[in-house]
């Protein structure tokens, strides 16, 4: 059978990244990594999630902990979501908050929801890849989001008319981004929501990471700025995307979205239509974790993140070349690295990767333009102090190789 003939247009846009086949080499033992953006599993909190899964197995709960339950998810979750967020600053109740499997799922609903063909996504360049693949599926064009110049609302929309739709959202990967560990500041903030206004579009406001601040002052969540600006949750067009991926475990897929109700209710009737609702033993195992743990669980997580993010800083400046730049995070797990402008990441990789055994993810992927050759995401979530110190160690003498 053939089957490309078969296959919806949009499976065109769905494509494997050449950076994924190079990435399946590192599970060899010697190779120092530095690609993956997960947590360490050394830190999840294991046994408070095997008393609670033992609880929700129990006699008294397993009717609820094995059934079908609501797509909206499970209600005391959902309670314990609302406070947490209420603790952001954002006045909400459970009905403006809707379970997803992972924070993925939520991106996934909102490109079906906001998104038609040629409709135009503004995204920063770079973004989270895992958005731009999330998007992708419904066939959007791309506009770059907070480019430094000073493009007006008219121009944005101007743009996506000559590609043959409208602007929907701005998304925004807001704290500690993926993939370079910038947060953006109350200014930026402000000012995405100013042309949110002014084009009448969503915004997408990706705070995955928001829990893991390791130093320096919060920033408001766009959420709650909107919510200072309009007085209420069900006037605001941002929609928070919120995960415990990064602070409980990834593996549970458990995140959620909190808007307006009008807009969690079209996105109740999308969780219906796909999965029904997400796994109700999980999140059971996280609301009962969340509410016991979460508070000292996040805190030693940055206590641990934030001595390998100090860690990699300081390996970066004792072994990086000169014409090599990079940023400072404030928390996450990200560090971005820009290289002399000649060099290409993704042979950087091929060559740190033959020669010194040293892995981290080329930039260009990030960029919805295919730009950012000669960036590159360093992860400090891993590994421990020592190996950072080889590691970087190790890039520095690739990156010297390649100049
Ligand atoms: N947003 C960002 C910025 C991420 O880095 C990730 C995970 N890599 C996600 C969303 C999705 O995470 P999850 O589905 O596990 O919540």
């Amino acid at each position: 059978m053939n089957w490309t003939d078969v296959f919806a247009s949009r499976m065109e846009r769905m494509k494997a990244s050449e950076i994924r086949e190079l990435l399946k080499l590192l599970d060899q033992p010697d190779i120092i990594s530095f690609a993956g953006g997960i947590p360490d599993p050394a830190l999840f909190p294991a046994e408070a999630f095997q008393a609670a899964l033992a609880d929700a197995l129990s006699p008294a709960n397993q009717g609820t902990a094995l059934q079908y339950s609501v797509s909206e998810g499970y209600g005391p979750l959902r309670d314990w979501l609302a406070t947490h967020m209420q603790g952001l600053g954002v006045a909400c109740s459970r009905d403006n908050i809707l379970i997803t499997s992972g924070s993925q799922q939520a991106l996934d609903y909102l490109g079906k929801l906001l998104l038609s063909p040629a409709d135009t996504a503004l995204v920063s360049w770079p973004t989270y890849l895992g958005a731009l693949g999330a998007f992708n599926a419904y066939e959007p064009q791309y506009d770059r989001l907070g480019a430094g110049g000073n493009r007006s609302a008219a121009d944005y929309a101007e743009t996506a008319q000559a590609k043959g739709g409208r602007v929907k959202f701005a998304y925004a990967s807001v704290d500690f981004a993926n993939p370079t560990g910038e947060t953006l500041d109350l200014a930026a903030r402000s000012s995405i929501l100013d042309l949110a206004e002014d084009l009448d579009i969503a915004v997408i406001e990706d705070a995955a990471y928001q829990a893991l601040r390791y130093d320096g002052d919060p920033v408001p969540s766009m959420l709650s700025l909107e919510i200072e600006r309009k007085g209420s949750i069900e006037d605001c067009r941002t929609l928070y995307c919120g995960s415990f991926s990064k602070t409980l475990a990834p593996g549970l897929r458990v995140g959620w979205v909190c808007g307006a109700s009008q807009v969690i209710s079209q996105l109740v009737l999308m969780k219906q239509a796909a999965d029904l609702h997400s796994p109700t033993l999980n999140q059971m195992a996280i609301a009962t974790v969340a509410a016991a743990h979460f508070e000292s669980h996040t805190a030693m997580l940055r206590r641990v993140y934030a001595g390998r993010r100090d860690a990699m800083l300081a390996a970066l400046a004792t072994h990086m070349p000169e014409g090599v730049t990079w940023n400072k995070p404030e928390g996450g797990m990200f560090v971005w690295l820009t290289l002399p402008k000649h060099l290409d990441a993704a042979d950087l990789l091929r060559l740190s990767l033959e020669t010194q055994r040293v892995a981290f993810v080329p930039g260009r992927a990030f960029f919805a333009d295919g730009s950012g050759a000669n960036s590159l995401r360093l992860s400090f979530s891993l590994a421990g102090d020592a190996q950072i110190d080889e590691g970087m160690r190790r890039l520095g003498v690739a990156i010297r190789a390649a100049v």
